[in-house]
């Protein structure tokens, strides 16, 4: 990609400009931009591609005492692994791809002792199937306008698959190919219902582990070195130079002993326009909001972003993760690169002008 650009940069057709935005606000029928440097850019559309905000972070860790606070932190920190000893107990919260992430940066550091992995669903991603298969099924025909009826057809094309040998990964992937169209076709309460009881299990089966992971994994069970708990973390105090972490279960509660605990909670996108200072003054100025169901930035499947009164604004697109409420899904790189080439249609379409020609014939 970066050899995409240079050309363009070194063109001066594309201006690459390494600042932190600060505002954003509308002045003359344009954007201006100002980054933290106090100095600002004017653009006639504006693009939000802002990618993945922070880890959510359990409020249990809100009032933790220094010394307490230095032994938890974001597996996505630069420092995140710096000091861990190989005999420390390690506490991870969070079952999905970015918890593997950190198993296999353990593993790497030649870290030995125990390692849990904590989520409140317990469920992990799957192996990828081995062999190569195509996807399998197709839901595209079917009137999948309820959660519902979308497992039912789920299952049915994995039983389907499977009576032919396939194996369910290949219905995902075809799932996968169609899931913007099945997301954009199911009204608001069904994506509600989707998101609380399918998403989850989705999830699982959508962002699988690769290889590495599985190895990682498979070996740390079967030593008995990882072990993956579910439930709740309620609590941390410190016992010696221990910590201890309280889980409530759906049995009642336990008590994990760990050295350092690592966060793998995974992005939090619910209320996403407050997760930066600029997106919160485009919020409070009104060009922006975060969508009800706590997936991104509200807009339209054009990409533009809509306002806090529900009007989309044409010269203001988002890009990428936070444009998932209108799209689903919207994390992988061939999703976004499709959804980016949309917008990119749109923007040089619009700013195509119309040209006339007009013959003047002196003689007349
Ligand atoms: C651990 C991990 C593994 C992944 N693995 C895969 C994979 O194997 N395959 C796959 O398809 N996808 C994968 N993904 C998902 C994919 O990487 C992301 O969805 C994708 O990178 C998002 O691209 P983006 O350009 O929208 O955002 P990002 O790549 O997050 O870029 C956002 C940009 O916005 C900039 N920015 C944000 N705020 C400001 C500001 N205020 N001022 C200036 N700049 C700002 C940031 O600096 C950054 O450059 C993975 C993601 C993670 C986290």
């Amino acid at each position: 990609m970066q050899a995409q650009l240079a050309p363009h940069v070194e063109s001066g057709a594309v201006r690459h400009i390494r600042q932190t935005v600060r505002a954003v606000a509308r002045e003359n029928d344009q954007w201006r931009i100002s980054g933290a440097d106090g100095t600002s850019v004017l653009a006639d559309i504006l693009i939000l591609a802002t990618g993945h905000p922070p880890a959510s972070r359990p409020s249990v860790f809100d009032n933790l005492d220094p010394p307490t606070a230095s032994r938890v932190a974001d597996v996505f920190a630069p420092n995140a692994f710096d000091g861990i000893e190989k005999s420390d107990p390690i506490l991870v919260v969070g079952s999905g791809l970015t918890a593997l992430d950190a198993l296999s940066r353990l593993d790497a550091i030649g870290h030995e002792e125990e390692i849990t992995l904590l989520s409140r669903s317990g469920l992990m991603p799957r192996p990828h199937a081995g062999g190569g298969f195509s996807p399998f099924g197709d839901f595209r025909s079917a009137e999948l306008t309820s959660a519902r009826k979308l497992l039912a057809k789920v299952r049915a094309t994995v039983f389907n698959a499977q009576a032919q040998g396939i194996p369910w990964q290949s219905v995902f992937d075809a799932l996968r190919q169609h899931a913007q169209e099945l997301w954009q076709g199911l009204p608001m309460l069904e994506r509600q219902k989707f998101l609380r009881r399918l998403r989850r299990w989705y999830d699982v089966h959508r962002y699988r582990m690769p290889p590495q992971a599985t190895f990682a994994l498979k070996k740390g069970i079967e030593t008995g070195r990882v072990s993956v708990k579910r439930g709740d973390l309620v609590s941390i105090t410190r016992d010696g130079n221990d910590l201890l972490a309280g889980i409530e279960t759906h049995n009642g509660g336990t008590k994990v002993r760990c050295r350092r605990i690592l966060l793998a909670t995974g992005p939090e996108f619910r209320d996403y326009a407050a997760h930066q200072r600029f997106l919160l003054g485009m919020h409070r100025d009104g060009f922006i909001q975060s969508d009800a169901l706590g997936l991104g930035l509200a807009c339209d499947t054009a990409g533009h972003g809509v306002t806090v009164t529900g009007a989309p604004i044409t010269s203001l697109f988002v890009a990428g993760p936070p444009a998932r409420p209108a799209f689903g899904e919207l994390t992988g790189v061939p999703e976004i690169a499709t959804q980016v080439a949309d917008i990119v249609d749109r923007i040089v379409r619009c700013c195509i002008r119309e040209t006339r020609t007009i013959v003047i014939n002196p003689s007349a």
